[in-house]
This record gives structure tokens, C-alpha cells and sequence, in this order.
């Protein structure tokens, strides 16, 4: 069993085909590995980093958003609930209304696009042909398929049926994790990977559980395993102003690269951004750091000097490039077949 045990009710695996809860498929990326990729977002994550982006994929279930700004007060909702918890106004019906069963009614009747269905249980097969449509763009680009999250881990029993379903179709994978996971669980799977993306964001375990809701010695951990079992990997850092933007947490997070992580590919330093916000009051969930504004370019100057002070030069502030020897589909072995 996982270090994270929601793994276990969300996933369902009976013989005839594995299926997992997803909430974004995305095409096109640039920004998730090398060349051009499309990322399967897999719902569910045991962190709650007070800056995510992407609050949606905190539950493993399906769940409903409600964007009230948007409600015309119709009641086409209430009308179409079977549960009778959809309606106009501040707690209509969300996700986390109790007897809410995510059916998506109240969503298809909605007429203002108030309502908004995160998540869909997926069977393997349809995330497989999904991600298969655009092969001829990874192979023209040294791209792939990415799986992220949430946490891309969160359902391992999934994860495993896309991998090898992504492995007997010759597509390059990449991976990326918070790094709050059973190594031993998921470590043929981060073997399969082309490009593992673990995430860093702060060295201090009291700090890291007060902005993300758990103790960061297992994430260190594996990130050094990753690190040690030769597996490409890239370290990410959300720069978050005030919680570790300041130069003692910069220089703990080089110093962990430069002395566990020499192996790593490279490093992407990413400032922290406002784009989630509008999602977290939809969700029934506060946003902390409200008044939190960007971080300034010369605090994101300050902290790329303090890794390659220590060392750490091969510093990126968007997608580190990757070399495309390590996905195109041409130069793919056997390494890591599940
Ligand atoms: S998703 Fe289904 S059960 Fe939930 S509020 Fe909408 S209609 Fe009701
Ligand atoms: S159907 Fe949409 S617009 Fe109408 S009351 Fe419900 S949420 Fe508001």
C-alpha cells in the first residue's frame, strides 16, 4: 500500500480494464518535458501547497465547481438534481455538498457555465487513445505523453495499465510528482519514465508541513532515490514570495541539488502565479495567501545566483531542455518495461 492510502478507493481495477479518476486532458504542451506533449492530469494528491494552482485536483473524486459570478439565478439546477443538493446562490450544490454524487446533471442543465464538473472516471483505453492522437507531433518533435496531477502517483494501479499501454505504442513518457510517495510502490513505474519532474519547495520539514500539509523527509528522500537509481531527473522550485524566497531557504534547496542530486538534469526555478485563485471559492476552499503577489525579477535573479553559487548551473525558468535523445521515440529501449 501507497504512503498515501486515497489511492484505494478511487481506483478501479476489475479484469477487464483499469480506470482512474482524471481531470484535465491537455495537448500541446511546451512546458512538461521535451517537444510536444500531451499531459494526462490524474485527480487526487496527499499535499495541500498553500500556492496550487490546481485546488481541483485535491480530491480523488469527481467533484462540482461552483462559479457563482456566473449564476443567473434560474434554478435550471435544482431542477435537474436527483440528490435535490444543486441551486442558486453561495453553497448550491458543489462537490463537497453532502449527497452530492457528481452525476454532472445540474452541470449539462446549467445554462451560464455556473457549474463545472472536475474530474471523470476514465477507463485506461479512452486516456490511451486520447494521448495517441497527436503521436505524430511527438515524433517530429522528441515529444510524448506526461503524466502529472494532482499527484501523477496517486493512482498507481492506473498509472501502471497508461504505462504500459503507452510502452506498446512507443511513446516517451515523463512523469511528474511531488515526491510524497511509496517508493517501492511506484518505483518500476518512475523506471519506465524518459523524465521524472520532482518538485522541492522548502528544506525546512516544520515549514514544508505548515504551507503544504506534510512533513518533507519523504519527498527528500525520493528524490535523492530517484537521483541515485540514475532515472533523468528535474528538480522544480515554485518560488513563493515570503515562504521561501528568502536567501536561507534558496541556498537549503541548492545545497540539497548540489550534495544528494548531482545527477540531475537541471533545475527550473518557477515564480509563484495568481492563475488558480478564481478556482478555490468555486470549490468551497479558502485561498491563504490572498493578498500574495508575485515574486519581484530581481528576487528570482537573486535566488538563480545562489544556485549557481553552490554549483548548480544548469538552471532553467521554464522547461529544462531536456536532451530530445532521451525521448524520441527512435532512440526508446527496453528500460523500465512494467
Ligand atoms: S452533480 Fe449531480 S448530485 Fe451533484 S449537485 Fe449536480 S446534479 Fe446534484
Ligand atoms: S443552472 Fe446555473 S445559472 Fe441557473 S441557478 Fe443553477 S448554477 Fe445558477
Amino acid at each position: 500500500m501507497s504512503a498515501w492510502t486515497g489511492e484505494v478507493a478511487m481506483e478501479q481495477s476489475d479484469r477487464a480494464e483499469p480506470s482512474g479518476v482524471v481531470f484535465e486532458i491537455q495537448r500541446w504542451s511546451g512546458n512538461d518535458g521535451p517537444g510536444i506533449r500531451t499531459v494526462v492530469f490524474i485527480k487526487g494528491c496527499p499535499l495541500r501547497c498553500a500556492w496550487c494552482c490546481n485546488p481541483e485536483s485535491w480530491s480523488p473524486a469527481p467533484q462540482v465547481a461552483f462559479f457563482q459570478e456566473r449564476c443567473q439565478d434560474c434554478g435550471q439546477c435544482r431542477d435537474a438534481c436527483p440528490q435535490q443538493v444543486a441551486g442558486p446562490g453561495r453553497d448550491g450544490g458543489r462537490g463537497d455538498a453532502p449527497g452530492c454524487t457528481a452525476c454532472g446533471r445540474c452541470v449539462e442543465a446549467c445554462p451560464s457555465g455556473a457549474r463545472v464538473l472536475m474530474g471523470r472516471r476514465m477507463p485506461a483505453g479512452e486516456v490511451l487513445a486520447a494521448v495517441e492522437r497527436d503521436r505524430v507531433f511527438y515524433r517530429q518533435s522528441g515529444g510524448g505523453v506526461t503524466f502529472s496531477g494532482g499527484e501523477a502517483l496517486a493512482q498507481p494501479r492506473f498509472l501502471e495499465a497508461l504505462v504500459k499501454g503507452c510502452q506498446a505504442r512507443g511513446l516517451s513518457m515523463a512523469l511528474e510528482t511531488c515526491g510524497h510517495f511509496s517508493w517501492d510502490r511506484c518505483k518500476e513505474i518512475l523506471a519506465a519514465m524518459d523524465v521524472v519532474f520532482v518538485d522541492l519547495k522548502h528544506l525546512d520539514p516544520a515549514v514544508h508541513r505548515r504551507v503544504t500539509g506534510v512533513d518533507n523527509r519523504l519527498i527528500l528522500q525520493n528524490a535523492v532515490r530517484v537521483a541515485r537509481a540514475g532515472l533523468p531527473l528535474v528538480i522544480r522550485v515554485p518560488l513563493i514570495p515570503g515562504i521561501n524566497d528568502d536567501d536561507a531557504s534558496v541556498e537549503a534547496i541548492a545545497a540539497f541539488v548540489s550534495r544528494e542530486l548531482g545527477g540531475a538534469l537541471g533545475v527550473e526555478v518557477l515564480p509563484y502565479h495568481t492563475l488558480g485563485k478564481g478556482k478555490y471559492a468555486a470549490l468551497g476552499l479558502d485561498y491563504r495567501l490572498a493578498d500574495l503577489l508575485p515574486p519581484e525579477p530581481e528576487s528570482v535573479v537573486r535566488a538563480r545566483r545562489i544556485f549557481q553559487d553552490l554549483g548548480v548551473t544548469n538552471l532553467y525558468y521554464g522547461s529544462a531542455p531536456v536532451p530530445t535523445a532521451m525521448a524520441g521515440e527512435e532512440e526508446k529501449d527496453e528500460r523500465g518495461a512494467l
